[in-house]
């Protein structure tokens, strides 16, 4: 998961409290997520939902409530239903979502599972980890396992780009002015406009000298 800045103002479409899906608001949300679904960090995802932080059960506040949108893939936004209206915010600078949720990226292309640790003792924190775990985890349906053996897949070849950047950087014969261009690489990586980027930060923050060298870049 990864923390995200929302502008205060809201798209003009919203006051007339008829859509919250319309060309402004769906335009607004995607640069506000980098184009990227909230929860599973997939990066332009086939399917875009306008999702709603916490389900709006016909209550016309929360369904035109310009901080109650959030940018969601349709995968997620199903796992999700209406169950969890108690999540960490990515919205919310304090709730710190980087660094409350360990994401552990798969070790192989077809990995089981991946690894969502938790950092904090909270019912957010545990609310977040177990719906985290059913998207990249889950089998609790074939079309669910199938997805989400490509979903790690994909975060596994992410993670492949960064591990070769790494062992770049670490290469003991790697020049100095080689090292530099690699870290530049591992930032642009890192970044949160890149898919699954809790992934690559957490990569970096397990690592004892890369996360001194990018403690600037860790976002
Ligand atoms: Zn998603």
């Amino acid at each position: 998961m990864f923390s995200v800045s929302r502008p205060t103002d809201a798209p003009a479409s919203l006051a007339r409290r008829t859509k919250y899906d319309s060309e402004d608001i769906y335009q607004a949300i995607c640069d506000i997520f980098y184009n990227k679904c909230y929860l599973c960090e997939t990066k332009e995802p086939h399917d875009i939902n306008v999702e709603h932080f916490r389900a709006h059960m016909g209550n016309d506040d929360l369904k035109y409530d310009w901080n109650n949108l959030y940018f969601a893939c349709s995968r997620c936004n199903n796992i999700k239903g209406d169950a969890y209206n108690n999540l960490l915010d990515c919205c919310n600078p304090q709730d710190n979502v980087l660094k409350a949720i360990k994401h552990l990226p798969p070790i192989t292309p077809y990995a089981k599972t991946v690894q969502i640790v938790i950092n904090l003792d909270s019912t957010p924190a545990k609310a977040t980890q177990e719906l985290l775990n059913k998207i990249y985890n889950s089998e609790h349906t074939v079309n669910k396992k199938v997805s989400g053996s490509y979903l790690r897949k994909k975060i596994f070849d992410q993670y492949n780009l960064l591990l070769t950047q790494i062992n770049n950087y670490y290469n003991p014969v790697a020049t100095q002015a080689e090292k530099d261009a690699t870290i530049e690489r591992i930032k642009l990586l890192i970044s949160k406009e890149q898919p699954y980027s809790a992934f690559m930060n957490w990569c970096i923050l397990e690592d004892d000298q890369l996360s001194q060298l990018l403690e600037e870049a860790i976002n």
